[in-house]
């Protein structure tokens, strides 16, 4: 009996230590965290939880940790200047959700942070899940409401938010020939410049998926910088590369704190 009961123990030890690697070293604070957020939104009453979406309550949170223990909110064009700072933060918002405007910013503007938002130009009913895998055809994304060119304007002359390129259409890049790579990877920095009367420096691969080519067309085009989906704590020697710790709706308070210290989220 206690047997079973040490077993049973030590499985849960194991699974445990798996799941949030307690164990695996910090990362040290002088490199920056690159967070990774899509939604700020509450989780669908039925179905699976959404990694998509942190809820307001869980990204006050999170924001209230870094407030609360001295780091230091930047965007993505103040990368360099803050390369040898201890505990400097990037929160980053890709593709371009209404919540953004009315659960993000308030919050943002409470705790005295800012944010990258990696926007897509044609994002209304646009259902870009299934340009990476056809089987994706829920509607689900496509239902989501986006923001209006209104909203970013508010965002970006309140100071709280910056702009960053997330290709025109959010295109499968693997799929994509090379003309048509150039002219979203690009143009899509343009049109944002143009029609938001500001300076977009930072890009985001869409779906995080790159090649080497698309690498260099970041790189020899006038961005400076370019996040991708990987996990990690980001590599100033590798700018065109950043990795980025992913907030995800899934995880609980205690998960999020170990992404943030190790760049890292477990094995299982
Ligand atoms: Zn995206």
């Amino acid at each position: 009996m206690l047997i079973t009961l040490f077993i049973i123990t030590d499985l849960l030890l194991i699974l445990f230590s798996l799941k949030y690697a307690w164990w695996y070293p910090k990362v040290s604070f002088n490199k920056t965290r690159i967070m990774m957020y899509h939604m700020i939104s509450n989780q669908p009453k039925k179905g699976k939880k959404s990694g998509l979406k942190v809820t307001p309550e869980m990204f006050e949170k999170q924001l209230r940790y870094f407030k609360d223990n001295g780091w230091k909110f930047i965007k993505m064009s103040e990368l360099k200047d803050h390369e040898n700072d201890t505990k400097v933060v990037a929160i980053t918002f890709d593709d371009g959700y209404l919540d953004n405007y009315t659960q993000a910013f308030p919050l943002l503007k409470k705790y005295d942070a800012c944010a990258t938002l990696y926007l897509v130009i044609d994002r209304h009913q646009n259902d870009w899940s299934i340009k990476k895998n056809p089987k994706h055809n829920t509607g689900v994304l496509a239902e989501e409401e986006k923001l209006s060119d209104d909203n970013i304007k508010e965002m970006l002359y309140s100071g709280v938010f910056e702009l960053g390129g997330h290709t025109i259409t959010h295109p499968y890049l693997p799929n994509t020939p090379l003309d048509d790579k150039k002219h979203e990877m690009i143009e899509c920095k343009n049109i944002l410049e143009t029609t938001f009367n500001t300076k977009v420096s930072s890009f985001a691969y869409p779906f995080g998926i790159y090649s080497d080519e698309d690498v260099k067309i970041v790189e020899t085009s006038s961005f400076e910088s370019a996040v991708t989906t990987n996990e990690g704590v980001a590599n100033a020697d590798t700018p065109f590369e950043l990795k980025r710790i992913k907030a995800s709706g899934k995880d609980n308070f205690y998960a999020f704190k170990l992404r943030v210290q190790k760049g890292f989220r477990g094995f299982i």
